[in-house]
């Protein structure tokens, strides 16, 4: 076995020997309100027409790997301008990582204000670049502007990535900001428009006044997140190499015929959205008529709040015990101490949520 070890550090990356996994808890059994999952199924006509088209793909042929049909779904549903490149990838995920593989120079830094989205570190980290975390303001999580252009002129990053709106936070950034960082930012820009559907608020339309700006998009937080479907729009001179690095079948033939599918019928998404923005605003108010807790704004489809007195650990646990899962970013330390994140489920699984720490609260 030391023998195995020795091997393993002597061929691998010491980034890579560094990393510890990214870890997804067992949520089988519980309410599942920690993964900004769209809690809500389709109709059985809809699933009915899926299963028919699902049984006419031919899983021993490769899938289009241009998702030409998918790619013109898209640009019409999500209105790229007709200037822009798309870029498909497995997840958002992949394209962060297809970006990210792209840079030059092992120097490279990312930037990238925090707390935000964990893989943006986690993969520049694994591909031996540089990673910069600035700090977001205290007290409402918008971009503290010092900390970003000081970050900017120190590190002159290749790549800043932007979530809007963020998570783990859930509020959208200053637009006047982002334009700012758009103007003096020394490479890329890509804003990550993860929640677009819950913030009603976009850059997509604007890609043709900044060449560095890419906007990236996601249906995982739209109410697909087992297809794994991500894409990214931009100048179509970077979008053409960063589509050399994508393995070319990179979207199964299922993905792209559920997608598809998924476009077409958009108007149902759409309604469930409208469903969950009506109980996050629910969720909102009964969350902030606890005690001591700091519930903070929402343009998301999930809150996060703090706890002012109580001890996290043990309100996460109580909840778990109740049989809900929400997400625990105390452990991540620094302006996350305290705080604790919840997806807005259904309204059953919100009172179950509400109740449970309720009484964690009081005991
Ligand atoms: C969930 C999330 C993603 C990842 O989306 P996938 O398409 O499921 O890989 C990207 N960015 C942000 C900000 C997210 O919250």
């Amino acid at each position: 076995m030391t023998d195995l070890s020795d091997k393993i550090r002597s061929l691998l990356r010491p980034e890579v020997l560094a990393l510890s996994a990214y870890h997804v808890p067992d949520s089988s059994g519980y309410v599942k309100l920690d993964a900004m999952e769209n809690p809500y199924s389709w109709p059985d006509d809809m699933v009915d027409e899926w299963l028919a088209r699902l049984s006419e793909a031919q899983p021993n042929r490769y899938p289009d790997p241009a998702c030409s049909r998918l790619k013109t779904g898209l640009r019409n549903a999500y209105g790229v301008p007709e200037e822009a490149g798309l870029l498909i990838g497995n997840g958002s995920d992949e394209i962060i990582q297809i970006i990210l593989m792209a840079l030059k120079g092992r120097d490279a830094t990312v930037l990238a204000p925090e707390p935000t989205f964990v893989m943006y570190r986690q993969i520049a980290s694994c591909l031996g670049l540089k990673f910069v975390g600035a700090p977001l303001r205290e007290a409402d999580f918008s971009l503290d502007m010092t900390a970003m252009r000081t970050a900017i002129e120190t590190h002159r990053p290749a790549v800043i990535f932007l979530a809007y709106p963020n998570n783990p936070t859930g509020n959208l950034f200053d637009p006047g900001d982002i334009e700012e960082i758009l103007r003096m930012a020394p490479g890329l820009v890509v804003l990550d428009e993860a929640y677009t559907a819950y913030a009603g608020r976009s850059f997509m339309p604007r890609l043709p006044e900044f060449d560095r700006l890419l906007v990236m998009r996601t249906l995982s937080k739209l109410g697909l997140a087992g297809l794994r479907l991500g894409f990214l729009a931009g100048a179509r001179a970077w979008v053409d190499e960063f589509d050399k690095i994508r393995l070319p079948y990179n979207i199964n033939v299922l993905t792209q015929i559920s997608a598809e599918l998924a476009i077409e019928k958009r108007e149902l998404f759409e309604a469930q959205v409208e469903l969950i923005l009506r109980d996050r605003r629910l969720l909102h108010e009964e969350l902030s008529r606890l005690p001591e807790i700091q519930v903070y704004r929402s343009d998301a489809n999930f809150i996060l709040f703090r706890l002012l007195r109580h001890d996290p650990d043990r309100v996460f646990r109580a909840l778990k015990d109740a049989g809900i899962l929400i997400k625990n970013l105390h452990s991540s330390g620094g302006r996350l101490a305290g705080c604790l994140r919840v997806t807005v489920g259904v309204p059953e699984e919100n009172r179950k949520f509400l109740g449970a720490l309720a009484k964690a609260l009081a005991a």
